[in-house]
């Protein structure tokens, strides 16, 4: 690595997020560098990852627009690009209790995809399960890496970003998940929601995916009577659990079988990590606020008068892909496009998911 070269994008983050967006970006630039703490791609939430797509169910909002959306893109864009990762074999999604075939029955004229009732629920073909680890890599398989690197420090000088005073860059791209000591800005805020996810060996064959409180994979074939299957995940909203633990592996069989009946069962792996979301669920995407300058500038912005987004001072190519919470695999891809479009096609993105909108929101706040 030559450290007086000037990338034309550094990307720091190796999760699906940096990965999808170094995909992106390899079809406009031949000068990218993708930086992850880690020893290596998808080791941080993502490696963690079911990794289920699955439809969101509900009345119609405009997160379930954007879950319907990005499921309908990412999935193409694995099917064509990543086809060996993504096993396209369908979701049954089954009711909890008797309230919840309730809400089903109430949401089906709402459902965006086909499916069909059987017997335990509703069976969605859309719905795939992919492997985590093996798509971020692929994804990032021809771009330039610094792994085991964790940077400290950015600064803007001439036009350039330099970071920890040795990596220079036009063009700043952060995807670093929970982990967001790299942006000193009130708005941006991330919560990061810990869990974890098991892999069992089991003699019970599975044909496709089912979710009922958890996700539980078809199975993989590993020799005559042996099968693999993915069980996720724990949530845990209010405390930091950094460590998988026999407690959440407990809770995950045990919902598991509440599916079906898992016979042999032998836990092979247990991976945990941190999702990050936001304050209000909806993915961060775009070019930073500088929130100093623009408060300056539009003091009254802190009584809630509104200035048009146009107006805000940004910090120069400083952009972030982050806040896809429980569903990076979903929303990554489609959103890395948006991103990317808009840094290289000036394209505008949706206020719903901007970053804007939180600054709007937590500006009026300051007193
Ligand atoms: C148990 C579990 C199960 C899940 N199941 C699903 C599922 O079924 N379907 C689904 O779609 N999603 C699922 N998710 C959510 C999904 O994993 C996340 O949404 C997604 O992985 C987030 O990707 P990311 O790239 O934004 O973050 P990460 O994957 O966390 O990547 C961020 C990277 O940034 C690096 N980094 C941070 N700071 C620095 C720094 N200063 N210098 C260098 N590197 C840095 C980190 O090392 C990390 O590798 C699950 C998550 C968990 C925890």
């Amino acid at each position: 690595m030559d450290k007086d070269m000037i990338y034309e994008y550094i990307v720091i983050g190796a999760g699906i997020s940096g990965c999808s967006v170094v995909n992106k970006l390899q079809k406009t630039s031949s000068s990218i560098l993708l930086i992850d703490k880690l020893s290596d791609v998808g080791s941080g939430a993502s490696g963690a990852a079911g990794a289920f797509l699955s439809p969101l169910l509900g009345k119609p909002n405009k997160f379930k627009d954007l879950i319907s959306e990005a499921l309908r893109y990412s999935t193409n864009f694995y099917k064509q690009n990543i086809p060996d990762f993504i096993d396209n074999c369908g979701t049954t999604r089954i009711p909890k209790n008797q309230n919840d075939i309730k809400k089903f029955e109430s949401y089906i004229p709402f459902i965006d995809f086909d499916f069909t009732k059987d017997d335990k629920g509703y069976f969605f073909p859309l719905a795939s399960v992919v492997d985590s680890y093996s798509i971020c890599k692929e994804l990032s398989k021809d771009t330039e890496k610094l792994l085991n690197y964790e940077v400290k420090n950015i600064e803007y000088k001439d036009d350039i970003w330099i970071l920890d005073n040795q990596y220079k860059t036009k063009n700043l791209i952060l995807t670093t998940g929970y982990s967001i000591t790299l942006i000193d800005e009130f708005y941006f805020n991330i919560r990061a929601v810990w869990g974890q996810r098991i892999v069992i060996e089991t003699s019970t064959c599975i044909t496709h995916n089912y979710h009922k409180e958890c996700s539980l994979s078809r199975t993989i074939q590993k020799d005559n009577n042996t099968y693999i299957s993915s069980i996720g995940a724990t949530h845990h909203r209010f405390v930091e659990v950094k460590k998988t633990n026999n407690t959440d592996t407990q809770s995950l069989l045990d919902r598991a079988n509440d599916i079906l009946q898992l016979k042999d069962v032998k836990v092979i792996k247990e991976i945990g990590g941190a999702r990050a979301s936001s304050v209000d669920y909806f993915p961060m995407v775009g070019e930073l606020i500088d929130s100093q300058k623009t408060i300056a500038e539009f003091p009254y912005l802190k009584n809630g008068t509104n200035v048009k987004s146009e107006r805000f001072t940004r910090y120069k190519n400083l952009f972030v892909l982050n806040g896809v919470g429980g569903r990076g695999f979903v929303l990554a891809p489609y959103l890395a496009k948006i991103l990317v479009e808009s840094i290289v096609d000036k394209k505008v993105i949706d206020e719903d998911i901007k970053i804007d909108r939180l600054f709007k929101r937590e500006v009026k706040r300051l007193k």
